[in-house]
């Protein structure tokens, strides 16, 4: 059986490497706004065109836009069977029509795994962080490099570094972050599904500890 899941966490925390890798192990999408938005900009759509500003200022897209963007993406049928949010959603109003959205199809989320790690350690990841033109996969240049340089062991396609991954936006980015999205640990708290996970440690490490999470 499948999971819904929401991965929530800080930018740079972990939520797309362990995405790819649980994608493998349970055989669910992976549903990351942040590369639909990505897509969407660089297809200069319209949604792209409005998306574009806040994502260069490390501000959050208007909510409207991304609950759209959502409610399409889970409407297709690869989601029947489960699905990984992965930053969606970001605000607190995302999440109520979150609930509504898959209230209306007979769903629910499962687990919301929310992966911590420091500050220092985040602006360090984001900033290493290469990311595949092709499938979306990350490396890191010193902590998860791709075998062969600026080369996506995955697909084949070519590594950039994103423009919202230099030091200034990524400092714009966790303040965001503190103010608009850490409310949601406390909302999925109280409804009992918060998965707590020290998202310090090796990538297998906490792969392990996920499977660990999701399987009791
Ligand atoms: P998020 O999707 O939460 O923004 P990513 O999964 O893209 O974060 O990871 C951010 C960066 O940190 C990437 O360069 C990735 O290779 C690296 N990374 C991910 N997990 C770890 C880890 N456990 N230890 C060290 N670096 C990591
Ligand atoms: P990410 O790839 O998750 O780091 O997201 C990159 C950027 O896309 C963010 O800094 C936001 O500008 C935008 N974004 C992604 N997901 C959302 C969301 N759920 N709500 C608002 N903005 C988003």
């Amino acid at each position: 059986m499948g999971y819904n899941l929401i991965l929530l966490g800080p930018p740079g925390a972990g939520k797309g490497t362990q995405a790819k890798l649980l994608i493998e192990r349970y055989c669910i999408p992976q549903i990351s706004t942040g590369d639909i938005l990505r897509a969407a900009v660089k297809d200069q759509t319209q949604s792209g065109a409005r998306a574009k500003e806040f994502m260069d200022r490390g501000a959050l897209v208007p909510d409207d836009l991304v609950i759209e963007i959502i409610k399409d993406r889970l409407s297709l049928a690869d989601t029947a069977a489960g699905f990984i949010l992965d930053g969606f959603p970001r605000t607190v109003a995302q999440a109520d029509a979150l609930a509504v959205m898959l209230k209306s199809n007979g769903k629910s989320i499962d687990h919301v795994i929310s992966m911590t790690v420091d500050n220092e350690e985040l602006v360090k990841r984001v900033i290493g962080r290469l990311t595949c033109r092709g499938c979306g996969k990350g490396y890191h240049q010193i902590f998860d490099p791709p075998a062969v340089k600026g080369v996506c062991s995955a697909c084949g396609a070519e590594l950039y570094q994103r423009d919202d991954d230099k030091e200034e936006t990524m400092r714009s980015r966790l303040l965001t972050y503190e103010s608009q999205t850490a409310p949601l640990i406390k909302y999925y708290s109280s409804l009992g599904l918060l998965r707590p996970v020290d998202g310090l440690g090796s990538i297998q490490e906490i792969n392990d500890t996920l499977a660990k999470v999701l399987e009791g």
